[in-house]
């Protein structure tokens, strides 16, 4: 069997011990980005990783060295039992954290608090309620901005994901950085990024570049403070000098962030995906059922691993649709 140390580094040197687990695909948002106009089809329950799949699935990553494990989905907390699967994966040697799109926190937060899990990922395309019912397609900005301000209170890590997107948004961009500035938030623009159904283009991506350009004219150059980033950051991070929130930007399409990725991806049917672009899953849930040894099948997924988005490495690839149809849509990868 492959030694536990080395079996989550890849060809490129790149240790992964951070698995994000989608727990449901289906979702009580909308949003156009993410999820395609005519839904995605519905599929029975037994296609899916049942709670005690789950967590065992999830224990053999620990020993092979996962050390932080993400929720997604999907919505994670719309999964019946979420409560139990929080409280399960807290007794995992693991550090534990959500992306949300915040409608029910409020519901969880005592749940949170027992499992240790700081660390909040809250989605939030737009601070003007009817514009995010247009991009969610749901009404429900007061419930999450509610939300927002009881995670705040309660002294959680609290991000906020804001999906930029040319001609529906990007013209926020400043509020949110003034948000950050005024309200000691922080916020993280996600570059728009490709997925089947999101009728992406790249005219609609909004890059790194054009961000802090837009940044700089409103706040003034030297105003933008650039800040260390931990080793495996996603984000670019910035702040307005003197203020205590910060801004960063995800360059997933026009800088990305390949070369220290340490992520790995489960989603709720138990597949794993070694990289967010990539097609090619290994159906861990399959053999786990058949009471196969899945680690194996794990640290082959990880060797298997190309250098950068899933061999679209190039803004070229990544344009052309015919290299991302065999991708799903993002919310059945789980963001
Ligand atoms: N429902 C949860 C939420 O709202 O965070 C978790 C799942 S969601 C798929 C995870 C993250 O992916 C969200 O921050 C969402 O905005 C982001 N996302 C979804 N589709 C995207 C796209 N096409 N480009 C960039 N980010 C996207």
């Amino acid at each position: 069997m492959q030694p536990a140390a080395a079996a989550l580094h890849d060809t490129f040197g790149r240790r992964h011990d951070y698995l994000r687990i989608s727990l449901i695909e289906r979702c009580n948002m909308r949003c156009t980005y993410c999820m395609p106009e005519e839904g995605i089809p519905l599929r029975p329950r037994a296609h899916f990783m049942r709670q005690e799949e789950l967590l065992a699935i999830a224990r053999e990553f620990t020993e092979l060295g996962v050390r932080k494990i993400r929720l997604t989905g999907g919505e994670p907390l719309i999964r019946r039992d979420a409560d139990e699967i929080i409280l399960g994966l807290a007794r995992l040697p693991v550090e534990l954290a959500i992306s949300t799109n915040g409608i029910l926190v409020d519901r969880f937060l005592p749940t949170f608090r027992d499992a240790g899990l700081r660390k909040v990922n809250v989605s939030l395309d737009s601070l003007r309620p009817e514009r995010m019912a247009a991009i969610t397609r749901r009404d429900y900005f007061q419930r999450v901005w509610d939300n927002i301000a009881l995670l705040r209170r309660e002294g959680f890590e609290l991000k906020i994901n804001v999906v930029l997107m040319r001609g529906t948004n990007d013209d926020e961009i400043a509020d949110f950085v003034q948000w950050t500035a005024s309200e000691g938030v922080h916020v993280r623009f996600i570059e728009f990024m490709p997925f089947d159904g999101n009728r992406w283009d790249l005219s609609r991506t909004v890059s790194q570049a054009e961000i802090l350009e837009r940044v700089r004219e409103r706040f003034g150059h030297d105003a933008v403070q650039a800040l260390p980033g931990a080793a495996n950051d996603t984000a670019r991070l910035y702040r307005i000098a003197g203020t205590e929130g910060s801004f960063g930007i995800i360059a997933t399409v026009s800088n990305p962030f390949c070369d220290t990725c340490n992520r790995l991806r489960l989603t709720a049917d138990g597949k794993l995906k070694n990289c967010l672009f990539s097609g090619a899953e290994t159906d861990l849930l399959t053999a786990f059922r058949a009471g196969a040894d899945i680690r194996p099948l794990i640290a082959e997924s990880v060797l298997l691993k190309k250098r950068s988005r899933g061999g679209m490495d190039t803004l070229d690839r990544l344009s052309d649709p015919a290299l991302h149809t065999d991708n799903r849509s993002m919310v059945a990868i789980g963001g």
